[in-house]
């Protein structure tokens, strides 16, 4: 149903290029292509593509520049692939205000899946026309005014600190997180130690959050960068 949005490739390595040209045509996606940051930058300005898929090694910007100068003015979903291993530039790419990263080498399957995640927080995002007061996601129920969470029939039980969790991790459905991210939105400030706070934290949140009917968690962990809410139905959908 999204498959005539627009998206950006920006690449510099011309087969990853014509990799990802192809598999968005076979999908039915229309695309533009970048090859160097300043292409990046006059694309996402002037034709207003629904994602950006951006590569973090370019010759002549850094990845996380790009980023930081495309959400001066738009919100529009950026993943950031990367043929580096090191957590320190995903994490940069994503407290800079990218939604999400792919290691390269990855697969096509899973680059479609991913863009299509980002695709339905667009849409999400522009038919609620801003928060709606209660959150739903599989069996997870926020009602943000009571200050209540439901699994199902069963209300959670939260401490203020969890469910301020819930609720961040909730309102970026679909987003990685950094732990700085979290730590910042939720404790204000934050030192590497409280890191160790916030794994403490998110252990009880996820215990509380299961359901023992045996469905995937609702709170995934990226080692060493974050965590993300996963969106229930979508990813029951993707599952091959
Ligand atoms: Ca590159």
């Amino acid at each position: 149903m999204n498959n005539k949005s627009l998206i950006l490739v920006v690449e510099d390595d011309a087969a990853v290029r014509n990799l990802m040209a192809v598999a968005l045509d076979t999908q039915g996606y229309r695309y533009h292509l970048a090859r160097n940051g300043a292409e990046a930058l006059i694309e996402a300005s002037s034709h207003q593509p629904a994602v950006m898929l951006l590569d973090l090694g370019l010759p002549d910007m850094e990845g996380v520049d790009i980023i930081r100068r495309v959400r001066s003015w738009t919100a529009m979903p950026i993943i950031v692939i990367s043929a580096r291993s090191e957590d320190a530039d995903k994490v940069e790419a994503l407290d800079a205000g990218a939604d999400d990263y792919l290691t390269k080498p990855f697969s096509v399957d899973e680059l479609m899946a991913r863009l299509r995640v980002a695709l339905r927080r667009v849409n999400a995002d522009g038919s609620a026309g801003g928060e709606s007061a209660v959150y739903e996601n599989g069996g997870l129920r926020i009602d943000y005014a009571a200050g209540c969470a439901w699994i199902g029939e069963r209300e959670i039980h939260l401490t203020p600190i969890e469910y301020k969790l819930l609720c961040l991790l909730a309102r970026n459905t679909g987003k990685v997180l950094t732990h700085n991210y979290i730590l910042k939105e939720i404790w204000g400030s934050y030192t590497a130690s409280d890191v160790g706070s916030l794994r403490v934290f998110m252990a009880t949140l996820r215990k509380k959050l299961q359901t023992g009917g045996g469905e995937q968690p609702y709170i995934q962990t990226h080692i060493g960068i974050g965590y993300r809410m996963l969106k229930q139905d979508v990813r029951a959908e993707e599952v091959p």
